[in-house]
């Protein structure tokens, strides 16, 4: 799954996942719970993130074929997040040929910088799950501050200030688009347009996956 920070990845990918009975495998989940836990690795892609900046390809590449590599991941994963530059790509192509695999699809969530913008903005997260996401304009939770599903907290992450969303977006833009690119030339790419509802979206990407191969 490709898109820009807000293009709604993290929540498709957790809906499709779900659907097709695949592991969600999101690169930016993966470095909250390295930090989380305090390891070394969270430690240094945290002076990145806090930045808006991308964590250095190295450790990136070394996390998810880590996390490739478990026993969840053997009948294939959703990558939400990853690849997110060319050398990313790249590594992913060797290290699922040494597993025998490939990238089978890869969906473009297509949306225009000023709405990543406007959705970032106010965008709320739950404390118990990450895909309980809300969005104070266009879908607020039912009772301020608290998760619809599970009462939970709901916070703003660190990343989500304005200042940190624009160095997102100019640091992560330009890279995606060379990766959108890469996977174009391959004739893998589904690019979806990400302005629908959540439905409509979901709807547009079980089309794409189930359509015959080109
Ligand atoms: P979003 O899609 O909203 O930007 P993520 O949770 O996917 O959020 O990522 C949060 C941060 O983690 C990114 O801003 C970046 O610093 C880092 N990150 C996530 N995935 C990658 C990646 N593939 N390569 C480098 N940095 C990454």
């Amino acid at each position: 799954m490709v898109g820009g920070p807000g293009a709604g990845k993290g929540t498709q990918a957790a809906t499709l996942a779900e659907r097709l009975g695949l592991a969600h495998v999101a690169s930016g989940d993966l470095f909250r719970k390295h930090l989380r836990e305090g390891t070394s690795l969270g430690r240094q892609a945290a002076r990145y993130m806090d930045r808006g900046a991308l964590v250095p390809d190295d450790l990136t590449i070394t996390m998810i074929e880590q996390r490739l590599g478990e026993a969840d991941a053997a009948e294939g994963v959703i990558l939400d997040g990853f690849p997110r530059t060319v050398a990313q790509a790249q590594a992913l192509d060797a290290m699922l040929e040494r597993l025998g695999s490939r990238v089978s699809a890869v969906f473009y969530l297509d949306v225009e910088r000023d709405e990543l913008v406007r959705r970032l903005s106010g965008r709320w997260l739950c404390r118990a799950n990450s895909a309980h996401m809300y969005q104070a304009q266009t879908h607020p939770p039912k009772v301020a501050g608290r998760c619809d599903y599970d009462g939970a907290e709901l916070y703003q992450r660190q990343d989500d200030k304005p200042e940190t969303i624009k160095a997102r977006l100019e640091k992560q833009l330009p890279p995606m688009f060379e990766v959108v690119d890469y996977y174009a030339d391959k004739d893998v790419l589904h690019t979806i347009d990400g302005d629908q509802p959540h439905a409509e979206v979901t709807d547009s990407l079980l089309r794409a996956i189930l359509a015959p191969a080109k």
